[in-house]
């Protein structure tokens, strides 16, 4: 049996999976009790999660932390970058087909172009 992805069984269980979708994992989570408990879970979880954010503090700038967040992540990201070099695509090959793209539609000259 196949089952969906624990992605779309935590959107379904939270009811942010797309109207579209949700008749298909509804008829397999109906018929499999392994999905089932994934979907009970993570409604348990939701719940649980909601308990504990209404505890937060409510002067906390929400923004702010966010923000820090995120700049942490970069700065994980960076450090990384120091220890092992992460492997990139070649960025250069997209890069030629966009070009050609937008040329073959834009046949304006590059003076009109305009960069801000
Ligand atoms: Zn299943």
């Amino acid at each position: 049996m196949t089952h969906p992805l624990q992605s779309d069984l935590a959107l379904y269980a939270t009811g942010d999976l797309p109207l579209w979708r949700r008749p298909v994992i509804r008829l397999h989570v109906s018929g499999c009790d392994s999905c089932r408990s994934w979907v009970e879970a993570f409604g348990a979880d939701r719940e649980s999660l909601r308990g504990l954010a209404a505890e937060m503090p409510a002067e906390v700038n929400w923004d702010r932390l966010a923000a820090e967040m995120s700049a942490n992540v970069r700065v994980g990201l960076e450090a990384g970058e120091c220890v092992a070099p992460r492997v990139r695509r070649p960025v250069l090959a997209a890069g030629w087909r966009v070009a050609a793209a937008f040329g073959s539609q834009n046949r304006r000259p590059l003076e009109s172009l305009r960069l801000i």
